[in-house]
């Protein structure tokens, strides 16, 4: 009889606002758009569609052909993926739906800076509430409350005043929550 190999941990990884920078991006955007500058404070506590002044510049932002295309990563993110490979399952999860533009934009983005990650671990998705993994990594409420797993909060502006799930602030402190579970 064949042994079974034993199940690993499964993660599930966000793109926009963890493993991409969308508050640079955003604000890129509106100082190009507006040759204003923008003063990155505003966005604490904020939601993002909420932060500029113009109240319509998000929602076009994204809609803009490009705008998931040229992202830029959060500091560490790469490396930490492939560290975290190692030992347990990852899958890039993102909502894509929302934007239909951005379905392969992130698509060949990932391919860019992923191009480790096999596309069966890349989920598109509509609504997060049907991703089972063990963990999700998220920077959004609407997704961290409603999973069934267990929910790490990736710090960004806009979640700055909750704190009823466990808080990551940047990629380090991801891996060594992880490589604690893994000596478990
Ligand atoms: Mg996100």
């Amino acid at each position: 009889m064949t042994e079974k190999k034993p199940r690993r941990i499964s993660i599930a990884v966000d793109m926009d606002g963890v493993l991409a920078d969308t508050e640079t991006h955003f604000i890129k955007y509106y100082e190009t758009e507006s040759g204003e500058k923008f003063d990155r404070s505003a966005m604490l506590g904020i939601p993002e569609s909420q932060s500029f002044p113009d109240k319509t510049a998000v929602s076009r932002y994204v809609n803009t052909a490009g705008f998931f295309r040229t992202l830029p990563l959060i500091g560490g993110a790469v490396q930490a993926i492939h560290t975290l490979m190692k030992d347990f399952d990852v899958y890039i999860v993102s909502a894509a739906m929302e934007y239909p533009l951005s379905l392969y934009e992130k698509k060949l983005w990932l391919e860019e800076y992923f191009p480790f990650v096999h596309w069966k671990n890349i989920v598109f998705c509509g609504d997060k509430s049907i991703i089972k993994t063990d963990f999700l990594i998220d920077d959004h409420l609407k997704n961290l409350d409603n999973f069934s797993g267990i929910p790490l909060m990736f710090t960004a502006a806009h979640n700055m005043n909750y704190n009823h799930h466990q808080r990551m602030n940047n990629w380090e402190e991801i891996l060594a929550y992880f490589r604690s579970i893994r000596q478990d």
